[in-house]
């Protein structure tokens, strides 16, 4: 078996049944997808829209694409007639965009809200009181093309686990308050998006339901 396939069947084992592993296959070869594809696993994610369109196009039709990184308003006609979720909204701007292009393709297309849940700057995403106020409003009800399934966020980058098990656990309480207000009775808003390879244990305890798995799969990237 390829390291790849191994390190996949590795993470499928460790983590709970709940908790959806997402590879992130940036800047990696098709020939690494296609050792995890052989060995029967088809989701993988990409963040940027070139490297994932590519890949699409090269790569077998029954994989599960995520696009997990920033998502520019002018790039979401590429992605909108494939992507299987979109990880980063960040802005109802991009949501009605997305919107938009979800009809033109004839298609719903699955989303989740990027949250700032890190004390960095330059990180991207929706405060907790930008999201509320955002479900307050009554032109939310004409995004028919676009199903919000629930809600992503990156730790800030540090060795403290109390500080990224903190992050997490806000995004995990703000995700139920969403869903309590505002989801209550659809099943399909129940995702929460958190964890990478050097915080997916903490993720997974502060209840990750998904985690989105880079280097500690396919190797180092430059
Ligand atoms: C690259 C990336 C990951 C995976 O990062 P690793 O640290 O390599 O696991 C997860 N989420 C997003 C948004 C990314 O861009």
């Amino acid at each position: 078996m390829s390291s790849v396939a191994n390190n996949i069947k590795r993470f499928l084992e460790e983590i709970p049944d709940n908790v959806q592993l997402i590879p992130i296959s940036k800047t990696k070869p098709d020939e690494m997808i296609m050792d995890a594809w052989n060995s029967g696993y088809k989701i993988f994610g990409e963040n940027k829209v070139q490297e994932l369109c590519r890949k699409y196009e090269e790569l077998p039709k029954d994989i599960n694409w995520h696009m997990v990184g920033h998502l520019q308003s002018n790039k979401v006609k590429y992605i909108a007639p494939f992507v299987h979720l979109i990880h980063a909204v960040d802005s109802y701007k991009l949501l009605k965009i997305i919107n938009r292009e979800a009809i033109k393709a004839g298609r719903t297309i699955d989303v989740l809200f990027q949250l700032h849940i890190a004390s960095e700057e330059t990180k991207f995403g929706l405060s907790a009181d930008e999201l509320y106020s955002l479900f307050d409003t009554n032109e939310f009800q004409d995004i028919k093309n676009v199903r919000i399934k629930g809600v992503m966020g990156m730790a800030t980058l540090t060795s403290d686990e109390l500080v990224v098990g903190k992050e997490f656990g806000r995004l995990y309480k703000i995700y139920s308050e969403i869903k309590d207000r505002y989801f209550r009775d659809m099943d399909y808003f129940s995702e929460v998006s958190m964890g990478m390879s050097s915080d997916y244990k903490i993720a997974i305890r502060e209840g990750s339901t998904m985690i989105r798995i880079g280097s500690a799969i396919f190797g180092y990237r430059n």
